[in-house]
């Protein structure tokens, strides 16, 4: 059973903004999905359509069995069985710790002895036991997080939606309240709909990723698949800053437009194994900066243009025929201004029908695996 189900939902403002088109996503009962995009891509929308703060224009949208949503009916918010969390004003600043976390007590009428007991339960499962008499305006902004958690999960919701909850908290204490929120949402067998636009945050945390741009899912999934396999240019652009490089297929090998780059077809993968891309075709290929190889040379075509200390290697710009290419490598160390050469490792292809919703050709021989890189692989002329 999915527990959060959005079918052909679309969602257009007053002011005709679309806010979400024709989005379908299950959610599994006890998962943890992260929804990721760029600003104005669609995440509050989404967990507003959810919360039922705002109604979708066409689809609908389902909790565990029940329809909570149509374009002409929407059960209350808080009768949804859902609890929230968001990124400021989270916490009553006029109300004491206790009383904060009561109120969806309170309102659901649930008498004062058992209020009590579920709000020390409440913040002993936060981290901040023996707090309901504090003044919120005394807690780190971390301790009110806490306590905005504590309030979402007292009425024992099925589901829980955080939007941006810990945006605003500063490193470290992001890192620990970002573990702490897995081990206490998996302890609750709760589900969970995280809106971030952190992609390391989304990576990190989720079970599965959902990447919205333009009010539109551009690709769910497993966060290794949505590294390894990005379904469009755009999600390898913005979860991995990879670079796109157009150019045409020719036997063998991949040559790009404006670079004097050519990649050998074993080092790439095609986006969809489903299709397979014809020697003469126009194509992109997305590359992303741990695959991008960058050695000094002083005869190179290429150079370093800035370079920041990694801890694991350096991330550099480098410039090389008018265009900009990321690189981060492991172990790589180079400072700017040293002339090199590059080498693509790896890359993903896209052929020309890769938007979402495009008709893809029907099944034929894939390309080599992505993953399966160091096997040996098939010979180049897979590619007819
Ligand atoms: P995100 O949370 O990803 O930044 P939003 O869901 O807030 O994105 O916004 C998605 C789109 O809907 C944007 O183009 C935004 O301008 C528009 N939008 C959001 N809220 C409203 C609103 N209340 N009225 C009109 N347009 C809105
Ligand atoms: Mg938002």
């Amino acid at each position: 059973m999915s527990s959060v189900s959005l079918d052909s939902v679309s969602l257009a403002y007053p002011g005709g903004q679309l806010g979400l088109a024709d989005v379908d996503l299950r959610i599994g009962d006890g998962e943890f999905v992260a929804l990721v995009g760029p600003s104005g891509s669609g995440k509050t929308t989404l967990l507003r359509t959810v919360a039922g703060f705002v109604s979708p224009t066409t689809g609908t949208v389902s909790i565990g069995d029940a329809e909570v949503a149509s374009p002409n009916r929407s059960v209350e918010p808080e009768r949804r069985g859902l609890g929230m969390v968001f990124q400021q004003h989270a916490v009553w600043p006029h109300w004491n710790v206790g009383r904060n976390i009561a109120y969806p007590l309170q309102r659901a009428g649930v008498p004062r002895a058992e209020r009590r007991r579920r709000v020390a339960e409440a913040l002993d499962l936060v981290g901040l036991p023996g707090t309901e008499r504090r003044d919120p305006a005394t807690l780190s902004g971390g301790q009110r997080q806490r306590v905005a958690i504590a309030r979402a999960i007292i009425a024992r919701p099925r589901v829980l939606l955080l939007d941006e909850a810990l945006s605003a908290l500063d490193e470290p204490l992001r890192d620990r309240l970002r573990l702490e929120l897995r081990a206490l949402t998996d302890s609750l067998g709760l589900t969970v709909l995280h809106v971030t636009h952190d992609r390391s945050e989304a990576l990190a945390l989720a079970d599965r990723v959902v990447v919205l741009d333009g009010g539109r899912v551009q690709q769910v999934g497993a966060p290794t698949d949505l590294l390894d396999r990005p379904a469009t240019p755009f999600v390898a652009r913005f979860l991995s800053d990879a670079a796109i490089v157009r150019g045409v297929l020719a036997p063998g090998r991949f040559r790009a437009h404006g670079l004097p780059l050519e990649i050998p077809l074993d080092r790439i993968a095609s986006a969809d194994p489903r299709t397979r891309p014809r020697s003469g075709e126009e194509a992109e290929l997305a590359i992303q900066p741990e695959h991008i190889r960058v050695i000094p040379d002083a005869a190179g075509p290429a150079t370093v243009e800035s370079s920041l200390f990694g801890r694991s290697g350096d991330e550099l710009i480098v410039r090389w025929s008018g265009r900009t290419l990321r690189s981060r490598m492991p172990g790589a160390r180079c400072s700017a201004g040293t002339r090199v050469r590059v080498e693509v490792e790896r890359a993903v292809l896209f052929g020309p029908e890769q938007e979402p919703g495009a008709a893809t050709a029907p099944p034929q021989e894939p390309l080599p695996e992505h993953r399966a890189s160091t096997a040996p692989r098939q010979p180049l002329g897979t590619v007819a």
